[in-house]
């Protein structure tokens, strides 16, 4: 523990201020100021080593009007604020989920007026023909985010190409990314493994990604946003509980309350490992997707393949009430 000062609370490892927070992996206690300026810091290190920006560029920012974000686009905006020459631009997928998304793009469109950037709209009834609702009701059994993953991938892509993105950065956090790792080695899926943004290759029809908090935990992008008075919804979708990813963030959590450190080292460990993982399965040939014509490696893109079971589902509901 720090010193206690004179207040009776404990004192930054690196100032006389009153800490406000304690990194366990780093040992270190922090005030606002240090702890603002060592979030804003590892991001900025985070972009640089992502994207060398030589200007001309369009990055759309994937804004969802939650923590993550609205704290990614803020930070992007402040570290580019000198760059002239870069231009940000807002994207929010609207998945159709009635309780929960419209509040979110009144915070994503505030941003973006904060912010003084162009905000964009996709709706899944446009790219997916169903909203997430109805894809939940022609599909009850089914894990919805199995379903919105690929549609939201490729209705972000869409969006970004749409605005002449050259890149598109999300909110993914340190948490998102270890959980990711650890999912796909659970599975034994190593391709997808190695295929894990940022995207250092660009693919022709996909807009490479980019992933400016990969390496800040899911609690100091929260507390980030707090002290730096960023508004955000703070609200969980109703289908998350659903999510597989449940699972994985419950054993991470516990990980890294036994042995803290443990998410940056798997996010550490895995950038080690992934030029090898790289060399056996490069990029794969992408194709135009028989049915929508968008960038696959099948001959049919995850998102038409769903769409097509959805249909399925429907017509087969439809005919049995119908007997
Ligand atoms: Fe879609 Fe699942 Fe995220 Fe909800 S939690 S927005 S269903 S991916």
């Amino acid at each position: 523990m720090g010193p206690r000062g004179l207040r009776g609370t404990v004192d930054c490892s690196r100032c006389a201020s009153p800490a406000v927070t304690f990194l366990r992996y780093s040992g270190e206690h922090l005030c606002r100021d240090h702890f603002c300026e060592s979030v804003e810091r590892r991001v900025k290190r985070e972009l640089r080593s992502q994207v060398d920006l030589r200007g001309g560029e369009r990055i759309a920012v994937g804004m969802s009007g939650g923590k993550d974000s609205s704290v990614a686009a803020s930070l992007v905006s402040q570290i580019l604020a000198n760059r002239r020459d870069v231009e940000l631009v807002g994207v929010t997928v609207d998945e159709g989920i009635a309780s929960y998304r419209p509040q979110g793009i009144v915070f994503a469109q505030r941003l973006c007026g904060r912010l003084g950037i162009e905000h964009h709209i996709v709706k899944y009834e446009a790219t997916v023909g169903h909203t997430m609702d109805e894809v939940v009701q022609t599909d009850p059994g089914a894990i919805p985010c199995s379903y919105c993953g690929p549609f939201r991938r490729q209705a972000l892509n869409l969006a970004a190409r749409d605005v002449d993105a050259d890149f598109v950065a999300t909110g993914l956090n340190l948490d998102d990314t270890a959980q990711s790792i650890l999912m796909n080695i659970a599975r034994g899926d190593i391709e997808k493994l190695a295929r894990l943004g940022p995207h250092e290759q660009v693919q022709p029809g996909l807009v490479p990604r980019l992933q400016p908090l990969r390496m800040i935990p899911e609690k100091e992008v929260y507390l980030y946003a707090m002290l730096r008075g960023i508004a955000f919804y703070d609200a969980t979708c109703p289908y998350a509980e659903r999510a597989q990813r449940g699972r994985f963030r419950e054993i991470l959590n516990r990980l890294e309350a036994e042995s803290p450190g443990t998410r940056h080292a798997i996010v550490r460990g895995y950038d080690r490992i992934r030029p090898l993982l790289q060399a056996k399965y490069p990029p794969a040939r992408l194709q135009a997707c028989a049915r929508c014509g968008e960038p696959t490696v099948n001959e049919i893109c995850k998102a038409c393949e769903l769409r097509e079971r959805l249909a399925r589902m429907a017509a087969s509901t439809e005919s049995a009430a119908s007997d």
